[in-house]
């Protein structure tokens, strides 16, 4: 509480020094009432935004590395230059908008503190919605245009910051910018190509960085003192217990592994049913059998198997290859690496059995991450100053947050998904409660200003 009080004191501070016409918009952390964020003006920009890559059937596809996801980009920048945002874009795409600390007074010592770091991302899946990502992301810059309003200055320089292709659709590699900032990204990913048979390299020069500096994008423990995100629940815990703020206790490890079953094209109508050695039978039991392994212990881990790539994919040909890909999620990497150790075993008996070859290649690998104590708490609190009940709860969805724990501790704030729909156009969080959600974390960038001392730690 000694950190709560010298935050009040630099709101006096503020008062004596900007004279008393100011006193009325200047707001105590602590008041219950009325927000300090300006709802109408966030969801302006949040319409705005979902303008690009907008599909005629609503939503948006706003891929990472994409022409729509550049426009909004440009559109992002602005308003960061707008809020007053020292803006600057690293090496692997990511967008940082810097908001100094206050300039310390003759008597104070200089304090010289490391970044409070808070945003999120604006790519989107294909036939995506218009909340995940961009929620966070507005929310983020309307806590600076709040902050500016209401000239409150912080201890710590304040940084929005919007990752680079966060849903990794476009070459298979999620949570890419945050991924590159924690030193998780050999130069090698650069060599990934797309359909249209471009590089990501290529992809990084158009968004005007030098991939040979990419390696620059690492950010080193303490350079930041912590992280806040906000975003979308994507599931419909929060809606259906009517509970405004989600406090995140950690978000699942997430593992990628491309699986291929080879056997043989042949004639539909000549080749005899014990001598066919077709690859869609074999994919489609191990379908079945992620499942069936996934549900085999108790828990609320998941695995999905999201498509079969049927070559050559004709009615009347057995088909002779299937490419499939096998995802895992749990917040316990032990659990996940045990439930893939029984699939690799199913899968060897299914090919055995249908003739075939199953090979399966990891794509990427996300560790789980634990939410700081320290920041659930601030969030917590937030959340009741401003007379908003919370619930605590582990994102399911792979988040930036994820690699950021790993050189500063963070926190995540979710609000409510409307039916628990996520990555579709029918996504949707009322405007009101995308508005609780960046008023709360309004209050615990606050909060952690007041509380964070240098190492990091409250
Ligand atoms: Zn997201």
């Amino acid at each position: 509480m000694l950190r709560q009080h010298r935050a009040h004191s630099i709101v006096v501070w503020l008062i004596c020094l900007l004279g008393l016409g100011l006193a009325a918009s200047v707001r105590s952390d602590e008041q219950a009432s009325g927000g300090h964020v300006n709802a109408q003006r966030l969801q302006e920009t949040l319409e705005k935004l979902s303008e690009f890559g907008r599909n005629p059937e609503g939503g948006v596809t706003r891929l990472g590395f994409s022409e729509a996801d550049l426009a909004a980009r440009e559109y992002v920048l602005g308003l960061m230059r707008d809020a007053g945002l020292e803006v600057r874009v690293d090496a692997a795409g990511n967008i940082f908008g810097r908001r100094p600390a206050a300039t310390p007074g003759p008597a104070a010592g200089a304090e010289t503190l490391p970044v409070l770091l808070f945003g999120s991302h604006i790519d989107s899946v294909p036939q995506g919605g218009n909340f995940d990502g961009d929620a966070g992301s507005m929310s983020a810059i309307e806590v600076i245009r709040a902050l500016n309003d209401h000239r409150v200055t912080t201890r710590h320089p304040l940084e929005v910051v919007i990752w680079t292709n966060e849903e990794g659709h476009h070459f298979g590699k999620g949570v890419f910018g945050s991924a590159a900032a924690a030193g998780l990204l050999g130069p090698e990913v650069l060599e990934r190509r797309d359909d249209q048979g471009l590089t990501l390299a290529d992809w990084l020069r158009r968004y005007g960085q030098d991939p040979a500096k990419f390696e620059q994008a690492r950010i080193r423990p303490g350079a930041v003192a912590g992280y806040l995100e906000l975003h979308i629940e994507q599931g419909a815990v929060l809606d259906q217990a009517r509970i405004p703020i989600g406090v995140v206790e950690g978000i699942v490890g997430i593992q990628w592994w491309t699986c291929t079953a080879t056997g043989f094209a042949n004639h539909a109508g000549t080749t005899p049913m014990n001598r066919r050695q077709d690859a869609l039978a074999a994919a489609a039991r191990a379908t079945l059998a992620v499942r069936e392994e996934v549900r085999a212990e108790s828990g609320r881990q998941v695995g999905t198997v999201g498509y079969l790539k049927v070559e050559p994919g004709a009615r009347n040909i057995v088909p002779g290859r299937v490419e499939f890909p096998v995802e895992l999620r749990d917040l316990e990497a032990a659990k996940i690496a045990r439930i893939w150790a029984r699939i690799e075993k199913r899968f060897a008996a299914i090919a055995r059995e249908e003739n075939v070859k199953i090979e399966c290649a990891p794509l990427s690998s996300d560790a789980p991450a634990r939410t700081d104590p320290a920041f659930q708490q601030a969030i917590r609190e937030s959340a009741q100053s401003a007379g908003l009940a919370t619930l605590d709860l582990p994102s399911g969805a792979g988040h930036d947050a994820q690699n950021v724990a790993r050189f500063a501790p963070m926190g995540m704030i979710f609000v409510p998904s409307r039916g628990g729909i996520s990555h579709s156009p029918r996504e949707f969080t009322p405007w009101e409660e995308v508005a609780n959600g960046a008023e709360v974390l309004y209050r615990t960038v606050l909060r952690l200003d007041a509380r964070l001392n240098p190492e990091g730690k409250p």
